[in-house]
């Protein structure tokens, strides 16, 4: 376990920045990151010197690992996120918090991003009482994510909510732990989405 926390810390030193990948932790003193203070290593100095393009694609790249996404499944969300009216940066946001294995962590079901969607693929998650076990899966408003009755028992499942239940969960969430449920109450708009990114960038990117 502390290997493989070591692997995933490992790379934000390497992108000299926070991913937010190992959930609960990286909240705490404890994320590598919060205990340097300052970008490691050779990556940390280059950081300075990125300058346009380099600092766009870095925001991209950095946005893909938080919510853990491939170059295509990226570019699929950035063409859904232009053709929605409105801010295109936004919009991004919006789609990737609505990725169901976000949700799932989100409302504290798992304690990363990495294993929501482990719980999704192993058909742990219900949405209005069905089985899905697509981790991309957009949600709407009104839908309820919750864990199987059977899987509710699982220790680390319980020990995430007590946490997430503690941390609070986004205002376009709606949690009942007592029932390992939770409801879309609106979507999310860019207010609710904390995680310090520059979406902007993004935009500027792709539109070169
Ligand atoms: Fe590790 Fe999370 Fe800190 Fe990244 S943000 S270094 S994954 S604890």
């Amino acid at each position: 376990m502390a290997r493989h926390t070591e692997a995933v810390c490992r790379l934000c030193r390497r992108e000299g920045m926070k991913l937010f990948l190992k959930g609960d932790r990286c909240f705490k003193d404890k994320c590598s990151i919060e205990r340097r203070n300052y970008p490691p290593g050779q990556h940390g100095r280059r950081r300075s010197k990125l300058l346009g393009y380099g600092i766009q694609l870095r925001e991209k790249q950095k946005v893909k690992r938080i919510y853990g996404l491939l170059e295509s499944q990226f570019r699929l969300t950035f063409a859904r996120a232009e053709r929605r009216k409105g801010i295109t940066g936004a919009n991004l946001l919006a789609e990737l918090e609505r990725r169901l294995d976000n949700v799932v962590y989100s409302l504290g079901f798992a304690a990363s991003r990495p294993q929501a969607r482990q719980l999704v693929r192993h058909g742990h998650v219900t949405i209005n009482g069905k089985k899905v076990t697509i981790p991309s899966y957009s949600v709407s408003k009104g839908q309820v994510v919750a864990i199987k009755e059977k899987s509710r028992v699982n220790e680390q499942i319980k020990a995430s909510v007590e946490t997430a239940r503690a941390r609070g969960v986004p205002g376009w969430l709606d949690l009942s732990p007592e029932s390992f449920a939770g409801r879309v109450v609106e979507l999310p708009k860019r207010e609710d989405i904390k995680l310090p990114i520059a979406e902007q960038l993004i935009v500027e990117l792709y539109s070169k």
